[in-house]
């Protein structure tokens, strides 16, 4: 099967490599949020579009978790939300009201089916299954090559590290740390989750390989998803990862492997990086991850696709370069991000404890705001005196003038 919509009469041959409008190089959250909401704007209905990716994305590959006040764009995919997140160290439980704020959760095999099902019914939208080896821009277009073929289009929209943009990120010598993961959807046979509270993060695990937690993300009373999360320099071995997990669900869960079957598997590697990833170049536009919209320091980047992807079709329907420009906000939390980085890449302080100390003396909404790069400089200024000022500020000062802070 060579096309993601066999099913459709959208199969695009080998042959036709004429212009389209746009190229979606990548059908992953970045590629996908921004096909939806192209389709969902009028004058955007008669633009062309080829959308390329090597994986059919016919499983739940991802599970996007983010925070968000009221309805989202995409709510009617909220598989399920949480307003009570608890937070834990050893020695301390916090029960965190974040409402008005919701911790949400979308499965991405129903994301993808989504988008499937609405681009069958739009003849100029156009997916294919192909390994693309190489992007660029030439003048005022832009192409792809995948399987041997070039496509070209006006827009590339291009959310895979490749080429220079993967080699200049490899040659730098920047923060390189690794959020990594493994996650077990499972089910009970007995009762053993309240479904309306979530753990956020629980720090009671060890902590000798670096910022280690668990997330418990119950959806019924009998199922919940839970990974453990390392934030550190190399990846475990699948048994590792097995055997924490059956672990923790027999101290803290009292579930032993009897009690329950995994379901399914979650495993991810999300860089954890101070890297300016090049947002584009003429019109080949970078985005998600390989446009730099993960945040450094947590890993999440979901609602920042969902950010930046409105943003660019705001550009394309006024017909200007869709090109988020993310000016001082974006280079002041870039700062905030290089020095929590510096802390945990040289030890100064552990993640439990400044994780702890932000949860403890602030409010959670204001973290949740601060998480999202849309805190005030005073919220800023009282969320950095909630950590010692003798390790950040040293650290601050030193990002501050080793690095540059590109836009
Ligand atoms: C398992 C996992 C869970 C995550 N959970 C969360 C979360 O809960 N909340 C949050 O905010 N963030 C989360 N993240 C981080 C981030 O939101 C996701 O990584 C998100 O999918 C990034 O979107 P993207 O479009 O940049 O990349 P992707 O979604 O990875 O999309 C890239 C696409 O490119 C395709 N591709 C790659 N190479 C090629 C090639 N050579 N040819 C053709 N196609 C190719 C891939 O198949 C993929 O579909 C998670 C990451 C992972 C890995």
């Amino acid at each position: 099967m060579t096309d993601l919509l066999a099913n459709t009469q959208n199969i695009v041959e080998n042959k036709l490599t004429t212009d389209y409008d746009y190229i979606i190089s990548g059908a992953g959250c970045a590629g996908i949020s921004l096909l939806l909401r192209i389709l969902k704007e009028p004058q955007l209905r008669n633009k062309t579009i080829l959308i390329i990716d090597s994986d059919l994305k016919q499983s739940n590959d991802h599970t996007w978790c983010f925070w968000e006040q009221g309805t989202g764009f995409l709510e009617h995919l909220v598989y399920h939300s949480w307003t009570t997140l608890n937070f834990y160290t050893d020695e301390h439980k916090l029960p965190l009201n974040i409402d008005p704020f919701s911790y949400k959760m979308i499965r991405s095999v129903d994301f993808y089916n989504y988008a499937k099902n609405l681009s069958c019914k739009r003849t100029k939208i156009h997916w294919k299954q192909a390994t693309i080896t190489e992007i660029g821009s030439v003048e005022d277009y832009a192409f792809v090559v995948a399987d041997g073929n070039r496509y070209t289009a006006h827009y590339v929209f291009n959310s895979l590290l490749i080429n220079e943009d993967k080699a200049s990120y490899e040659a730098d010598n920047c923060y390189k740390l690794l959020q990594h993961f493994k996650g077990w959807a499972i089910e009970t046979k007995e009762p053993s989750f309240n479904p309306d509270e979530a753990t956020f993060m629980d720090f009671r695990v060890g902590q000798d390989l670096g910022a280690t937690f668990v997330y418990v993300l119950p959806t019924t009373t009998t199922s919940a998803l839970v990974e453990y999360t390392f934030f550190n320099d190399e990846v475990l071995t699948t048994e590792k990862y097995d055997s924490l997990l059956s672990n923790y669900l027999e101290r803290y869960c009292k579930l032993t492997s009897a009690d329950y079957t995994i379901t399914e598997t979650e495993i991810g590697v999300i860089p954890m990086t101070n890297h300016q990833f090049r947002s584009h170049q003429d019109n080949l536009i970078n985005i998600g991850t390989a446009g730099g919209w993960t945040k450094a320091t947590s890993g999440f980047t979901y609602q920042f696709i969902q950010k930046y992807t409105a943003e660019i079709v705001t550009f394309l329907i006024a017909d200007k370069p869709p090109i988020v420009e993310k000016g001082f906000n974006k280079a002041k939390f870039n700062l905030y991000d290089s020095t929590l980085l510096n802390v945990l890449i040289n030890k100064k302080m552990d993640a439990k404890d400044i994780f702890y100390r932000l949860f403890s003396k602030q409010k959670p909404q204001t973290i949740l705001k601060f998480l999202d790069n849309d805190t005030t400089l005073k919220e800023d200024i009282s969320i950095l005196m909630s950590v010692p000022t003798s390790i950040f500020l040293p650290a601050a000062i030193h990002e501050l003038f080793s690095r540059p802070h590109k836009k």
